[in-house]
């Protein structure tokens, strides 16, 4: 590693360790890890503990090679996400995924003061992090850590959704000129807000900080 990379890896050490108590007075259990493979071994440690496991189509979780790694593993994996899927077969494992036993996800920022915010389209994932699966675990990269709610939901439109818009390969405006433009597309990815102020009573919700650059 550079000295530059060395520099950003502590700075986003640093930045992850200070969200992490914040993120433990409102509940949330957290971690923080210096690295991909210490998360990634955190991860499928508790996935070995359920049987039913749901996706939340998360970039974070696909660089981390969590789904690939426990394909064969014989347990049910809920992703929406494969190619060859239906839309009717897409909708049934949404679906199946509120009430699957460990959902995975990652978030579109947290805040330095503990929260998670999240923007998304049809509700599938954030309504999975509030209630229904009986374990949530959200994995982020520090590069997602803001100083607060305002800063986050300027993340989301600024950068994370036009991204995800352009990476999802939908025709909204963000996608063709990088720029929110507050649109009514059919394909518009930002109909509801979340923010998780406080861990939810009947949700555990692990949060895993990477002090890594990781997801959009
Ligand atoms: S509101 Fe529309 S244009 Fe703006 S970021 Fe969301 S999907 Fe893109």
């Amino acid at each position: 590693m550079g000295k530059v990379e060395v520099l950003y890896q502590w700075f986003l050490q640093k930045r992850a360790e200070r969200c992490a108590q914040a993120l433990e007075k409102n509940g949330f259990h957290t971690r923080v890890f210096p690295d991909l493979p210490t998360a990634i071994d955190h991860i499928l440690e508790t996935c070995e503990e359920v049987q039913s496991i749901g996706f939340g189509g998360s970039l974070t979780l696909a660089q981390l090679g969590i789904y690939r790694a426990l394909e064969g593993s014989g347990k049910t994996l809920l992703n929406h996400g494969l190619p060859h899927l239906s839309p009717q077969e897409r909708m049934e494992i949404l679906r199946q995924q509120q009430t699957c036993q460990l959902f995975l996800t990652s978030t579109n920022a947290v805040t330095l003061d503990g929260k998670l915010v999240n923007m998304d389209g049809t509700g599938n994932r954030v309504s999975a992090m509030a209630f229904g699966p009986e374990k949530v675990v959200v994995v982020a990269g520090a590069n997602k850590i803001v100083p607060d709610v305002s800063a986050a939901i300027q993340r989301i439109k600024e950068y994370a959704a036009p991204m995800n818009a352009k990476r999802l390969g939908f025709d909204t405006p963000c996608a063709n000129t990088g720029f929110c433009a507050d649109c009514s597309s059919p394909r518009r990815i930002c109909n509801i807000l979340t923010i998780l102020e406080k861990c939810p009573p009947r949700t555990p919700i692990h949060v895993i900080l990477i002090a890594q650059s990781l997801g959009l």
